[in-house]
Parts: C-alpha cells; sequence; structure tokens
C-alpha cells in the first residue's frame, strides 16, 4: 500500500490535480498507533516507499523521526487518523473540476444526488469554508466536515470526500486508490456540470 500512495500521486499529477510537489496522502493501518504519511515538499513524480515518513501517535500529540519533513497538512491526517483502529488512507489533491464547481457556487451535496454514479458509491460531505493552507483552523474545519463531531459527538468518518473551497479536497478510503476514485467520481460530474454551462440555481 505504500507502493499505491506514490501511484495515486502520479496518477493525480498527470490528471492535472496537482503541480509536482502538492498534494499529500497518509496511511494508517489496523490497530497501529503509527501513520505513513507523504514527505513535504518532495516531487510527487518521483514517490516511493522509501520516501514515506513514518510517525507515531501518542495521546499527547506524536513523534517524528530525527531530521524528517512531512506534509505540512499532518495535522489534517493527525486529526482525521487518530480516532480510527481500521486501515484507512487519507488523500488530499487540488482536483481542478471540483475546486471549479465550488468557485461556481455549485452545492457538492446536493449535486451528487444527481449523479447515481456519484451517490451510489461515494458519501459527499459538506464543503469546508476557505481557510488558510497547513492551518490548525483547516485540520478542525475538515475533520468537522467529515465527522459532524459538533452535532453527533462521535468521531467516525460520515462522509469519504469533503471539498476545501479554494483549495482542494480531502478523501477518505479503506486504502490509496479507494479515496482516489471517490475524487474521480465527483471531479467527473463536476466537470460536466461545468460543461453543461448551466450556474447554480437554474434549472
Ligand atoms: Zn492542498
Amino acid at each position: 500500500m505504500l507502493t499505491a500512495m506514490g501511484d495515486v500521486m502520479r496518477s493525480a499529477y498527470k490528471k492535472g490535480w496537482i503541480t509536482t510537489r502538492d498534494g499529500n496522502i497518509s496511511l494508517k493501518m489496523k490497530d497501529k498507533d503509527s501513520l505513513y504519511i507523504t514527505p513535504s515538499g518532495w516531487r510527487k513524480t518521483i514517490l516511493h516507499p522509501e520516501h514515506m515518513i513514518k510517525i507515531k501517535i501518542t495521546p499527547a500529540g506524536y513523534n517524528l523521526p530525527p531530521g524528517s519533513n512531512p506534509s505540512g497538512e499532518l495535522s489534517m491526517h493527525l486529526k482525521l487518523q487518530r480516532y480510527h483502529d481500521k486501515t484507512r488512507s487519507i488523500v488530499h489533491l487540488h482536483p481542478t473540476h471540483i475546486i471549479a464547481a465550488v468557485y461556481a457556487g455549485w452545492d457538492l451535496q446536493e449535486l451528487a444526488k444527481e449523479f447515481p454514479e456519484v451517490s451510489r458509491y461515494t458519501k459527499v460531505g459538506p464543503t469546508v469554508p476557505v481557510l488558510p493552507v497547513v492551518s490548525y483552523e483547516l485540520a478542525e474545519a475538515t475533520f468537522e466536515a467529515v465527522t459532524q463531531w459538533s452535532t453527533t459527538g462521535t468521531n467516525t468518518h460520515k462522509f469519504d470526500i469533503v471539498a476545501q473551497a479554494g483549495h482542494g479536497v480531502c478523501a477518505i478510503g479503506k486504502n490509496p486508490w479507494d479515496a482516489y476514485e471517490h475524487i474521480e467520481r465527483l471531479d467527473h460530474i463536476c466537470e460536466i456540470v461545468l460543461m453543461s454551462g448551466k450556474r447554480p440555481g437554474e434549472r
């Protein structure tokens, strides 16, 4: 699965969903108190298993290997991964059509209901507002969007993907390709809707 982390990044790069050094992925295996995450600033086209950084999750926070430079979005990954005992991969990319659709004012949850190719397989969560990249606010807001923690009091992942306005998406799967497929499905319908020329509210 560490190989899949690099493969997903290469595929995302080919699709134009990231520029060379963008995006990040984490992977936490079942019942483990550690996760693997992609390095910061690394060219994602040459990302391989030996580049992944293994981070130990502790009750108070986490321990980094000395000299390591993990993704700047580490706090978002830790927040989403910390409470899970099943194998999970979190994939953060900048898929063009999803970001464009949000920018144009589309409600992705409403949009997904109209397209069974998405609604049958992918649960789309509410869009996170514009927040600074690599900030704790973005990590908190993404966690809230995925779990609805403030109303349910549980930290279970309720959605497979949420968009982050003006920035990207965070998708969750049982492996990196599974998370990638959620992004692919949603990006596809966003591309269709944008190509239709319709605007939000027009029917
Ligand atoms: Zn990003």
